[in-house]
């Protein structure tokens, strides 16, 4: 209707906007997968994941989304009946826990809630009472995207070092990876995954692991490992070895002209892009707040996403109706609660392919709805995302 001729806008957390470059990278006939090129194309994907991942371990390239990842991640690591310790910070932590209970693994969550982030001290505290040394495996998200929560990684890390525990660290990178800082080697971290179309800018298909050498070493043993995700029979010379069959090379090729960008772009300032473009959006959600209509999900500051920000309205306001208005007046779409928050909640993506106009554009047209729709906020929160992108990019 009215305002919403041309591209409809994705604000949501995957998959997320697909720049042009990408889609056209994928706009040619199919080559033969055995060819040295070929080959060398995964290898160069491989170290080029690494890279952003900053680990030193191996990379492995699977066909399949974010859960696909999650599964490759805990059957090449753990045995059945071993005991696996989720970090509970939202929906996402979660889910991967119940995908480990489902593959036989004994699950315990470490209880937290949707307003905050895992708290370090508790995670040593409970690795400190496994005097038997039975967890094997601790499972968190770096940000969890349905409460916009973002967990400090490091300090986690440092929390298990300090605790003396064995266990392997694996964390959630799916909404994090190529928008904020990940240290895989620095931090700790055993195994680490992640998908391509979230911070990535790519189309979903494709998953990412990459494990140190502690994790590659108790693969050796594991019991849950299964002939398509197992790491061993991917590290075969063979191209096709490597996918356990077809490598999927136009969803290869958009990942190499995906990665390419954000190298160009540099990887700081890629990182400084979505630190301003978050900060944006929270002055003008804190502006809108004081309104007494909506709030954040995620209280305290320091502990939301720089990817995506969780917006709960107050009882008597439905979030779905806000998102109606502004997918079907004004082509921007914005993502649903989920959980506890499903119609009370909308979701602001900012992670990937985003930029200034796109936020802004985004953050007006929410204004907008909330001025339609009568629900109760602060005036001038595009006016307050404004002043604070001009402070802190000066005219030079
Ligand atoms: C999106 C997401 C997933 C799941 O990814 P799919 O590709 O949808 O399977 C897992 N973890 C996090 C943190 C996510 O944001």
């Amino acid at each position: 209707m009215t305002l919403r001729a041309g591209r409809e806008f994705l604000a949501i957390p995957g998959p997320t906007t697909i720049p042009d470059e990408v889609l056209r990278a994928m706009h040619r006939p199919a080559t033969d997968i055995y060819s040295p090129a070929m080959n060398g194309m995964t290898l160069q994907l491989q170290a080029d994941i690494s890279r952003l991942f900053a680990s030193s371990g191996r990379t492995y390239i699977y066909i399949g989304n974010g859960h696909g990842a999650w599964e490759a991640a805990l059957t090449n690591v753990l045995s059945r009946g071993d005991k696996v310790l989720v970090l509970e910070s939202g929906l996402f932590a979660a889910g991967w826990g119940k995908a480990a209970a489902g593959l036989g693994a004994d699950v315990e969550v470490l209880p937290g809630d949707w307003q905050r982030a895992v708290r370090p001290a508790e995670v040593e505290a409970r690795l400190r009472a496994d005097t038997a040394g039975e967890i094997k495996a601790i499972l968190v998200v770096q940000v969890d995207t349905a409460s916009g929560v973002v967990n400090d990684i490091a300090a986690i890390g440092a929390a298990i070092k300090a605790a003396g525990h064995q266990a392997l660290f694996m964390v959630d990178a799916v909404a994090a990876l190529g928008c904020v800082e990940f240290q895989m080697d620095a931090w700790g971290v055993d195994v680490a995954m992640s998908a391509a179309q979230k911070g990535l800018m790519g189309p979903p298909g494709l998953g990412f692991v990459v494990a140190n050498a502690r994790a590659r070493a108790v693969h050796d043993t594991a019991n849950m490992r299964t002939p398509y995700w197992d790491w061993t029979a991917r590290e075969g010379e063979q191209h096709y070895q490597k996918y356990a069959g077809t490598p999927p090379i136009h969803l290869l090729w958009a990942l190499r002209e995906a990665l390419d960008m954000i190298f160009a772009e540099g990887l700081p300032a890629v990182f400084r892009r979505h630190e301003l473009l978050a900060g944006a959006v929270s002055r003008a959600v804190e502006i809108w707040a004081s309104g007494g209509g909506l709030r954040f999900s995620i209280p305290d500051p320091a502990q939301r996403s720089r990817t995506v920000t969780n917006v709960v309205l107050a009882d008597g306001y439905s979030a779905d109706a806000l998102r109606a208005y502004c997918s079907d007046n004004c082509g921007v779409v914005l993502g649903v609660g989920l959980g506890a928050l499903t119609g009370k909640a909308f979701r602001i993506a900012h992670m990937g392919h985003v930029n200034a106009p796109m936020v802004l554009g985004t953050l007006s047209v929410i204004e907008m709805a909330l001025a339609a729709l009568n629900i109760p906020h602060g005036p001038g929160g595009v006016q307050a995302a404004i002043r604070y992108l001009a402070d802190a990019v000066p005219a030079t």
